[in-house]
């Protein structure tokens, strides 16, 4: 391997940090200035020049997709083609590396061999259930806040018995809930994603042979993103690494945005005290983003206090002004993003270009309405999550009962789904059963059965239902896991039921249920899951991929995700949506002090995901939870440099600023006449092209954001945007 292959682009201090001799770094450098690059380059320079064996590497992504594209391109680097993929080398998330360990060594780990992995939907399930039973008062202890008190705990590395009550009662309550959950979890095989890192943790706490191996085995490691580590995390690779371990973390502290979620900038420099001759190397060029983008970027996230500290700068061209338009309402600003998206595909762009960034999943809903009444192929990046989707949960709670009984939050799921008169009431003898004598609900039904403790009907129907999962498996235990997974959705009965709801939804429903069995078809059982079953594989894969794949892959589309999940990605083209106080920064964080700063590095983050053109939208007025809401610019905007950005108005507007005090006017941007207003009435009949006749029960806005509620016939009642939607009077 010649040195200067893999030094070939990279500046002079990119090429220091990748070719430094083996030792402890940090590099520390602001968005888009080759972090990420430098990585995967040190990685194939470690392989390629200082012979390391590939096995000896770890490296820890941010999501499992960057895993997949850094072991693409090391590989490329290495020129090596795909025959020889990086056998021996662990890329990926904390939590796949940690299930990876969990699975090589679930006996240490007091795990069953085809432990599942409980994602956080299911977990706020599991712990209402589980609150239900022990008679918690939902007001007093919502399951939402069980689920983040407990997440919270193990992040910190803590056990139940290991946390200090302060002789406080209701923290007592919660240590309890804490053990009710862990208790429940370890019965029935389950294991949440903080857990998963904590067991990591636990077992080479426990086992220091194992870990002894390890840090054999791992003399290097590298991590992305270390500014959103935990501390879990954080000791972990600590503990890995040993006394003899070379670390290399690159970061930027102006990026950590998941502290509400336990991360802590701190590690960065706890890294520095704990690894005392590490060398921090900075990188200050950036490649990613135009002058006028970065320099915003850059005055903006000097509002905050406590920051590292890092100069950016670009050799790159100027380019266009940051635009920032405000919108009369939610409407007209999807209808906004929707139009220049159009222009910029007009124009020669493509759609995949394109990102719409948002502060909150829920804001996705009506741009998605206007990319769909526009037809722009669209994806939503880590949002309604293919495996989660409510058939293919019910299709893979099926799947995993058949691999493991004891799993109960997909008992639950599925017991009465489709109905089988299977009440609440003998749910909850079972429950009951569950907690007298701590075992499983599938345990519990056979027990309940047995001692005629039910209802004869109830006792009937419960019956059924394990033959029926019994007989699915039997069947099916042959298949190759497509043919088993196609056989369990027609069989199970989830089929039919979704055969029977009417209208689009269900179409989509069994469109998805179809997409599910290709999934398994093209599913290829990764190496480290040698000894899994290919059910057990698969549905791990479910579970830690959801979110990060979506449909179709292939389509260009628009991408949409929330702030958060666009961390470490780049677009040509990027629209922030929403940038309204209350929005973004969110209330949330207007209420609680130190939350603000972590909103700025949010836009500071969404502001450098931009290559080219950032487009930033606020609306006057919003209707969010059904209530219609003034909204002021948010502060975000206000701090920007004014040469860098520019205002966008449409023809026709009302002049004027977006300073704070600008409510002042009611009138839509689009200028339209406001002749057409009550083209619109209640009661009007009207046709559809898809969706046929129906009844005008509802009108709002003017002009272009005239919405309409219609009630189709056959398709239900639909909210449609008036001049997009195709109607006529009939
Ligand atoms: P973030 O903080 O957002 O994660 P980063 O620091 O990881 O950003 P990269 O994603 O590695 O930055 O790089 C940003 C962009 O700049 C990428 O498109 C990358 O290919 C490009 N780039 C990085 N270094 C160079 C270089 N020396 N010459 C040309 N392009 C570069
Ligand atoms: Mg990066």
């Amino acid at each position: 391997m010649e040195f200067s292959e893999l030094l070939d682009g990279l500046n002079d201090k990119q090429r220091q940090a990748v070719a430094a001799p083996l030792g402890n770094y940090l590099v520390l450098a602001g968005a888009g200035s080759g972090k990420t690059r430098v990585l995967t380059h040190r990685i194939a320079w470690l392989v390629g020049v200082e012979n390391v064996p590939e096995s000896h590497i770890l490296a820890v992504t941010f999501t499992n997709k960057a895993a997949a594209e850094m072991r693409q391109r090391i590989t490329a680097t290495l020129q090596r083609d795909n025959a020889q993929p990086l056998f021996g080398m662990w890329i990926g998330t904390f939590h796949s590396i940690a299930n990876r360990l969990l699975r090589a060594h679930y006996p240490d780990a007091n795990l069953p061999q085809d432990f599942q992995i409980l994602d956080s939907e299911d977990q706020v399930r599991l712990l209402k259930r589980l609150l239900k039973l022990h008679n918690y008062d939902e007001k007093n202890f919502p399951p939402k806040q069980a689920c983040w008190y407990i997440n919270n705990k193990k992040d910190n590395g803590l056990r139940p018995h290991q946390i200090d009550d302060h002789d406080d009662r209701s923290e007592r309550e919660w240590i309890r809930i804490y053990q009710i959950y862990q208790d429940a979890c370890d019965r029935a095989g389950l294991v949440d994603f903080a857990e998963m890192l904590l067991r990591a943790y636990e077992l080479w706490l426990k086992k220091p042979l194992i870990l002894q191996r390890y840090q054999q085995r791992f003399q290097h490691i590298l991590v992305d993103e270390f500014q959103d580590t935990n501390n879990i995390q954080y000791a972990w690779i600590k503990l890995l690494a040993g006394e003899h371990g070379k670390v290399m973390i690159v970061g930027d502290d102006d990026q950590s945005i998941y502290g509400w979620r336990g991360a802590k900038i701190e590690n960065i420099q706890r890294f520095l005290q704990d690894y005392p001759n590490a060398e921090t190397i900075r990188l200050e060029q950036n490649y990613r983003s135009t002058g006028n983008i970065l320099q915003a970027a850059n005055q903006l996230i000097a509002n905050n206090s406590d920051r590292l500290g890092k100069n950016l700068w670009t050799e790159g061209a100027q380019g266009e002004p940051v635009g920032i338009y405000c919108a009369f309402n939610e409407l007209d600003e999807a209808r906004f993003v929707v139009a220049q998206i159009q222009q910029w595909q007009e124009n020669g762009g493509q759609y995949s270009d394109c990102a719409v960034l948002y502060r909150s999943n829920s804001q996705s809903r009506v741009l998605e309405e206007a990319l769909l009444q526009a037809q722009i192929p669209y994806r939503i990046y880590g949002g309604m999550r293919f495996f989660e989707r409510q058939e293919i949960k019910d299709a893979l709670a099926y799947l995993r009962l058949i691999a493991n009984r004891n799993d109960d939050a997909a008992f639950e799921r599925v017991v009465n789904t489709p109905p089988r008169g299977i009440g609440d009431r003998t749910l909850d003898t079972l429950r009951q059963l569950t907690r007298e004598r701590q075992i499983t609900l599938w345990q519990a039904t056979n027990l309940a059965i047995q001692e005629n403790k039910l209802a004869g009907r109830a006792a009937t129907a419960l019956l059924r239902f394990m033959e029926l999962i019994n007989a699915l498996e039997q069947d099916s235990n042959e298949m190759p896991l497509f043919g088993q997974t196609d056989f369990v959705i027609k069989h199970s009965g989830l089929y039919q039921m979704y055969q029977q709801e009417k209208g689009e939804k269900g179409e989509v429903r069994i469109e998805n249920l179809e997409e599910l069995v290709s999934a398994t078809r093209e599913f290829i059982k990764p190496d480290e899951a040698d000894d899994m079953s290919d059910l057990t594989a698969f549905l791990t894969h479910a579970s830690l991929e959801a979110g990060e794949g979506q449909a179709d892959q292939h389509q260009p589309s628009v991408e949409m995700m929330t702030l958060h999940s666009a961390k470490g990605l780049e677009f040509p083209r990027v629209f922030l949506v929403g940038v309204e106080e209350g929005i973004f920064p969110s209330r949330m964080a207007l209420e609680e002090s130190g939350r603000l700063e972590e909103e700025r590095r949010l836009a500071y983050v969404g502001i450098t995901r931009a290559k080219q053109q950032l487009t930033i939208s606020h609306a006057e007025s919003r209707r969010l939870y059904g209530k219609e809401e003034r909204h002021v610019v948010s502060r975000f905007v206000t701090e920007l440099p004014p040469e860098c950005i520019r205002e966008i108005r449409l023809r026709g507007t009302v002049t004027r600023t977006f300073s704070q005090s600008s409510n002042a006017s009611a009138l839509s941007h689009s200028g339209i006449n406001l002749l057409n207003q009550s083209q619109w009435k209640m009661g009007q009949k009207v046709s559809h092209p898809k969706f046929g006749n129906g009844t005008i029960i509802n009108v709002e806005g003017s002009d272009n954001n005239t919405r309409l509620q219609i009630a189709f016939q056959n398709q239900g009642i639909k909210w449609l945007i008036a001049h997009l939607a195709k109607l006529e009077k009939i």
